[in-house]
């Protein structure tokens, strides 16, 4: 099969192609490296299973012309990580609406399953326990940029199951909670490469707030294997899927664990949101997911413990 990947030279959509490609498939991506990079994908250069088109899912007329060419879309390219979000505001939003939009509507044109990246952003605010796909969203006011992500990502997902309800399109919507591994660059806020850079360097770990935020982090080559198998499973379809690790830690106990683990002389130092981001910023206290649907569909949920993730991504940087 081929599938095309929107945002493939990005840090999961790199990952996915290597997977697709591993079992036998064809990849084209399409990127047009924003946030997406060569190096992502350099590996994959000459291999005729491979192909990178260097464009923009805004331009309707190339989408449309891969849409052809392919089996299934993973629609992965989008605004991501908050401070890139903050910093972009314009851009990031027709990204993620416009861009989504056009990635629909040609699949439709064609009839293509579709598998829609959403994120745990969507939840926003509501950090009562484990979160299931049917809770209810807090989002905060417009005035907050961050809340432009959750508010267009759920913008997405609402495009996509209308297109589902009306059109009969096959979609998957995948919410992905704080994936990472090798590859994720801290540059657009992303706090593991973040700390990690930081300990290697031997400068201070940047804890935002009071540190006692939890997240619960979700290692790259098990989302992948999640995405894998809810495109070959057809119950997936018209359905939204929570793909989150189980652990839950703090940030202030992932920066602790960070220094164990690189032997790093590096102190914490606590800097406050409207510091690190903007004016006014929130962020979630508590964000867990409830993996019951993703286990019972597929039989399996991301479960790599924190200290292997970590590895993978302090050898990263070493290397
Ligand atoms: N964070 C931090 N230091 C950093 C980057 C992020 O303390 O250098 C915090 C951030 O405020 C959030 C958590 O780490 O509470 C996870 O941030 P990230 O941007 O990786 O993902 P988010 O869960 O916010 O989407």
């Amino acid at each position: 099969m081929r599938y095309l990947i929107t945002g493939g030279a990005g840090f999961i959509g790199s990952h996915l192609a290597d997977a697709l490609i591993a079992r036998g498939d064809e990849v084209t991506a399409l990127d047009n490296l924003a946030t997406g990079s060569l190096e992502n994908v350099r590996h994959l250069e000459g291999n005729p299973a491979f192909q990178l088109i260097v464009g923009t899912i805004l331009d309707p007329a190339l989408v449309d012309q891969l849409m052809a060419d392919c089996d299934v879309v993973v629609h992965l390219a989008a605004a991501v990580g908050v401070k890139w979000i903050i910093d972009n505001p314009l851009s990031s939003i027709q990204t993620n609406i416009r861009g989504t939009e056009i990635v629909l509507e040609a699949a439709n044109q064609h009839k293509r399953t579709v598998l829609l990246a959403s994120t745990s952003e969507v939840y926003g605010k509501n950090g009562h326990g484990p979160l299931s796909e049917d809770d209810d969203r807090v989002v905060g006011a417009t005035s907050v940029s961050r809340w432009l992500y959750a508010t267009t990502k759920a913008c997405d997902e609402f495009l996509a199951l209308a297109y589902h309800r009306e059109k009969q399109l096959p979609v998957i919507i995948l919410r992905f909670f704080n994936t990472v591994g090798p590859r994720q660059t801290g540059q657009y806020g992303m706090v593991v490469p973040r700390f990690v850079k930081q300990a290697l360097l031997g400068q201070p770990l940047t804890v935002f707030g009071d540190g006692q935020q939890t997240r619960c982090f979700t290692d790259v080559q098990d989302a992948v294997r999640c995405v894998l198998a809810l495109a070959d499973t057809p119950k997936a379809i018209g359905r939204i899927f929570n793909i989150g690790g189980s652990q839950e830690v703090t940030i202030q106990g992932l920066a602790e664990r960070v220094i164990a683990m690189t032997g790093s002389t590096s102190e914490i130092v606590y800097l406050p949101y409207e510091q690190a981001y903007e004016k006014g910023f929130e962020d979630m206290r508590r964000r867990v997911p409830n993996t019951t649907r993703l286990r019972e569909t597929i039989g399996f949920a991301p479960d790599s413990d924190l200290d292997t993730i970590l590895r993978r991504v302090i050898d990263y940087f070493q290397k």
